[in-house]
């Protein structure tokens, strides 16, 4: 038997046990499939693909307002189900609901306009005749791959803009929070919808069994996994799109509103015990205002409450860390820092029972340090001096991530010109994390963040779609002017043709 702690990536034992992180409870289990399982699952899904697909955008739409009725119906108990599975707090934990549903209504009200063709203009004389059309057709099997941070939210962001855009779903969540994403298939099949969505879980060779059989991969995860998916997907000439880790910068000018960035850092750094592909990693403040805004930030944190509360209570703010290697990690990156000369100036250790871990603040730390270069995910801000802007943008790149960063001023053209030179996929002013929920805009990596894009208006849709080229006829004469048989009549006329057509002067159109 394997359990969440050890989070197995090769075991093919019967059945993965699920404990609560927070305090080590049993809370389910699930089958850990193999190859067989998994393209089984696809046959079946492909098999029922067509009759979705032909049911055409708006009646697949309805199928997904029926199943954000079923979430409503049954919030609660998905939402226990998270916090259990996650350690987290009930704070914490209330955010899936909200972002599940946001993304339901959102992918139902806009893929079926997004979905329909797109009719461009012919250019230029010779096509003067052209009818043209774009027709997007689904990839009939996508694959959704899945962290452990939002066992709901991470895969729903995806799974209903491919099923609105008419694929079957096979979806593979993180094999230490499978159970609530397990819930919710299951609603849907309780809602009676097609059988075009299923659930494979297992480690990362279930993981691996999923690519080798969709025509189409939705990965969510490290980037580590991230490589390794592209390289397989590119042996099998598949596309994928992979949303990676981040390290994002925060960025307070003097003239901030110190009080709002503070408040900002704070649940930006440590919501979800800092673990979100978004979080605040690393904090560069001007000089003027770094001792005020350390002394608010320590003071907003050492008065966190932490654990995992009861439901409905929320007593506490910040819960667990979901395995044991990333307790060992958070608890590494910050012991190197504390060696290496930095201070904590509140927490700074495991907190006891559980994958706890205090929240915390890193002051005197060096830009070369693990905390600063490496994705930490956990509940810990480091917090750097520097003597100007300019100095933050140097710091900030100084990474091979590029998920998204926050710059905090009263100056809004100030922010403009930082942001363009930041590399990153997303820039939130006096905001963090926000980029994440406005579905009009691509939440998108740069550098080893990621490759493609999710949401994005109309894109978040077609990506999960071929376009077909279509053109048609207004006129059928018997031949065409390229067709057979070559003649020096035809061909002298066609040399004349290219000059009228594509010269800037007379004396160049006039010559043919
Ligand atoms: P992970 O890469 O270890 O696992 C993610 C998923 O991939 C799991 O379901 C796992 O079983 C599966 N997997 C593992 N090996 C595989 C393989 N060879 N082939 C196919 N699937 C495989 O990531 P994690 O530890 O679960 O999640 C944390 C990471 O996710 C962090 O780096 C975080 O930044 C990132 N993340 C990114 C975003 C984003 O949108 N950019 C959002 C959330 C989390």
């Amino acid at each position: 038997m394997t359990t969440s702690s050890d989070t197995p990536t090769t075991g093919r034992s019967a059945e993965i046990e699920i404990r609560c992180p927070a305090d080590g409870r049993t809370v389910g289990s699930v089958p850990d499939m193999g190859e067989a399982e998994v393209a089984a699952m696809a046959s079946r899904l492909r098999a029922a693909q067509p009759e979705w697909q032909a049911l055409g955008p708006r009646k697949r739409a309805e199928w997904l307002l029926r199943w954000n009725d079923w979430v409503l119906d049954n919030k609660r108990h998905l939402q226990e189900i998270v916090q259990l599975e996650g350690g987290k707090s009930w704070g914490d934990a209330s955010i899936e609901p909200l972002a599940v549903t946001q993304t339901l209504r959102y992918a139902a009200a806009n893929g079926p306009a997004a979905l329909g063709d797109d009719h461009p203009r012919a250019v230029g004389l010779p096509n003067v005749a052209k009818k043209l059309r774009v027709r997007h057709h689904p990839y009939p099997l996508v694959g959704v791959i899945s962290p452990w941070n939002y066992p709901l939210a991470m895969p729903m962001f995806d799974t209903p803009f491919a099923l609105v855009a008419g694929c079957a779903v096979l979806s593979k969540p993180s094999e230490v929070t499978p159970l609530a994403w397990v819930e919710a298939v299951k609603g849907w099949s309780e809602i009676g919808a097609p059988p075009v969505l299923d659930v494979a879980t297992g480690g990362g060779a279930a993981g691996a069994a999923v690519v080798d059989v969709v025509d189409m991969v939705q990965f969510t995860g490290s980037t580590a996994t991230g490589r390794r998916i592209g390289a397989r997907a590119g042996e099998r000439l598949i596309p994928c799109s992979l949303e990676l880790g981040g390290k994002d910068p925060m960025i307070v000018l003097a003239d901030a509103d110190l009080e709002r960035a503070a408040n900002g850092a704070v649940w930006g750094g440590l919501f979800n015990a800092g673990q979100s592909c978004t979080a605040i990693e690393r904090v560069y403040v001007e000089a003027p205002v770094y001792d005020r805004f350390v002394e608010v930030v320590t003071e907003k944190v050492a008065a966190m409450r932490q654990g995992m509360d009861e439901p409905g209570s929320f007593r506490t703010d910040i819960g667990a860390l979901a395995t044991q290697s990333q307790l060992d990690l958070v608890s590494r990156h910050v012991d190197e820092a504390l060696a290496g000369g930095a201070r904590a100036t509140t927490g700074g250790r495991a907190a006891g029972e559980g994958f706890l871990y205090e929240p915390t603040v890193l002051v005197d730390v060096d830009q070369s340090m693990a905390c600063v270069q490496e994705e930490t995910f956990g509940p810990v801000l480091p917090i750097i001096r520097v003597a100007d802007a300019d100095e933050a943008v140097r710091l900030a790149n100084d990474t091979v991530y590029g998920l998204s960063a926050s710059i905090w001023t009263k100056d809004a053209d100030r922010a403009d010109a930082l942001a363009d030179r930041l590399r990153v996929g997303a820039v939130n002013v006096n905001n963090c994390m926000i980029n994440v929920f406005q579905f009009p805009l691509p939440h998108s990596g740069w550098q080893e963040s990621g490759v493609g894009s999710r949401f994005g208006g109309a894109k978040g849709f077609l990506k999960f779609c071929r376009d077909q080229a279509y053109v048609t006829e207004r006129v059928e004469p018997s031949s065409e002017l390229l067709w057979y048989p070559y003649t020096a009549r035809v061909g002298g006329l066609m040399g004349k043709m290219v000059n009228l057509l594509a010269a800037r002067d007379w004396r160049r159109r006039l010559r043919g």
